[in-house]
């Protein structure tokens, strides 16, 4: 494709763009696809030689577009929201324009600097301390999403602790790598499961009454049972706005209860965290100053595209110190497990060690840009701040918040039917635009279940379980998109609303 060729489909493409949010409420909001239905359309090979980029379009709309679950359509009440927005959009043209690898300072400066400050911005947007700014010893960087946030500070978390138990000299720290315990609760997102497990970590879900809140006593009570058991508390992660209710753990009291332990107490507030750029909201955060790390999606709910997952911590230093965890080859000449990867540089790229002003330092000041390549596990990343800055600067503060405040206002006016239809009874508290609900018990007992019929009749809440199922369906059918979920053996119904 030449540059006039990619003038007219570009062109194209804006309109088509705008074409599809402007009519997007008219499309079946799920795909109406079966499984492998992308096998019958498209070749089992590359093409040869190369396709008119007309013909490309043309199977574009025919065999992808049916396959499409429309997230910014207003019908989309399902799982959380992804983000979209028209300056986002515009940043990630422009950063496809520019193609540059965001790894060191040198490999593109703007990339790395305007990263660092426009991280600043979102801490103070959502009221985070200026202990999290990339000011002081503290910062932000952007992650690819929560669940890699996850990974990364807990990977941090067991460098910290390894570290600290190397100087006690009571336990070999290769022992101790084997006892660490992860802790979260039944409601914490399954990611932090999986981190424990990549990680090789003992992981502990605790479990939460009906409110679905974690606190700080049962926090304090199982690390005593793993204390107890020779075990060493590591790391917990506590939710701002969980996946399946949006409830809100203690912070406060689990922050408490981790005092004076070296556990490193992570928030994730993938969902919610976007909330906070309202000040109404920010009592929520309580606690958050406490706290190691705290990380939130702008990709769900504040208006940029995926991939951009903010994780925001105490100490930038720690955070790049990523743990090798249990023995390995490294461990033979290294006598922790633990190792720092900004100062192993014989473990660096060679293109990375051109000599000092690749990390930013300047000849001719004091100052210095870190690498942002130290922050995660990619050594280059895409220039993503480019939309933070694009649609940060195009919405202002005001107009992140009337976003937020738009869906939240929604919520309450579909609360306002929900009170006065009475069929319904809702399950946890209402914070932000998520409502978990179920048809009323008596009601359950009528429903007509359909073929599938009901397994045990002696048991009431097997038969609400199997209503509220079939309800969903039928208002999946309908053509609104909700996703269910189960909390403590009760199926509900999900109502999240967050579509652009
Ligand atoms: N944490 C919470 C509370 C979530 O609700 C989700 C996804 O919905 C995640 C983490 C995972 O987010 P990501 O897809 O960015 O890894």
């Amino acid at each position: 494709m030449d540059a006039e060729e990619f003038r007219k489909h570009g062109h194209e493409a804006v309109e088509a763009i705008v074409a599809y949010m402007e009519n997007i409420n008219d499309r079946p909001v799920r795909s109406q696809v079966a499984p492998n239905y992308l096998r019958q359309s498209v070749p089992k090979h590359a093409p040869k030689e190369p396709e008119d980029f007309d013909q490309v379009m043309k199977d574009f709309n025919s065999d992808i577009m049916p396959g499409i679950t429309h997230w910014h359509s207003g019908k989309f009440c399902a799982y959380y929201p992804t983000a979209f927005s028209y300056p986002s959009m515009l940043g990630e043209m422009y950063m496809a324009m520019l193609g540059v690898n965001a790894s060191t300072w040198a490999a593109s400066p703007a990339a790395t600097e305007l990263e660092y400050i426009t991280m600043d911005w979102v801490a103070k947007l959502i009221g985070l301390s200026d202990a999290f700014l990339n000011t002081g010893k503290g910062g932000g960087v952007i992650q690819n999403s929560a669940s890699d946030a996850t990974l990364l500070v807990m990977a941090a978390a067991r460098t910290r602790i390894l570290d600290h138990l190397s100087t006690q000299e009571t336990i070999d720290p290769h022992v101790a790598a084997t006892k660490l315990v992860a802790y979260s609760s039944d409601q914490t997102h399954s990611s932090c499961q999986k981190a424990a497990k990549i990680l090789g970590l003992r992981f502990r879900a605790l479990p939460t009454r009906d409110d679905c809140i974690l606190r700080g006593d049962v926090v304090r009570q199982a690390m005593r049972e793993d204390i107890a058991q020779g075990l060493i508390p590591c790391y917990i992660t506590v939710t701002i706005g969980t996946t399946s209710t949006g409830a809100v753990d203690d912070i406060t009291s689990i922050v408490e209860a981790c005092k004076d332990t070296q556990v490193w107490v992570h928030v994730d507030a993938a969902y919610a965290g976007s909330a906070m750029v309202c000040p109404e909201f920010r009592h929520f955060m309580k606690g958050v100053d406490q706290v190691d790390s705290f990380d939130f999606n702008m990709h769900k709910w504040l208006l940029i595209h995926f991939d951009c997952s903010c994780l925001f911590v105490k100490d930038r230093g720690l955070l790049v110190r990523i743990s090798t965890g249990a023995p390995d080859a490294r461990a033979t000449t290294n006598p922790t497990p633990s190792t720092t990867l900004s100062d192993t540089p014989d473990l660096r790229p060679q293109s990375l060690e051109v000599g000092g002003t690749e990390s930013g330092e300047s000849t001719t000041t004091t100052t210095r840009v870190e690498s942002l390549t130290d922050f995660g596990p990619s050594t280059n990343r895409r220039f993503r701040a480019l939309r933070l800055w694009f649609t940060i600067r195009s919405y202002g503060q005001s107009g992140l918040q009337n976003f937020i405040r738009n869906h939240i206002n929604l919520m309450r006016y579909f609360q306002t039917f929900l009170a006065a239809d009475g069929r319904f009874e809702v399950l946890t508290p209402v914070h932000f635009s998520l409502i978990g609900l179920r048809l009323n018990p008596e009601l359950c007992q009528r429903v007509d279940l359909g073929m599938g019929g009901v397994p045990d009749k002696s048991n009431p809440e097997l038969r609400n379980n199997a209503a509220n199922a079939r309800l969903h369906g039928m208002i999946n059918e309908a053509g609104v998109f909700l996703t269910k979920s189960d909390l403590h053996g009760k199926t509900f119904i999900r109502v999240s609303i967050g579509a652009f």
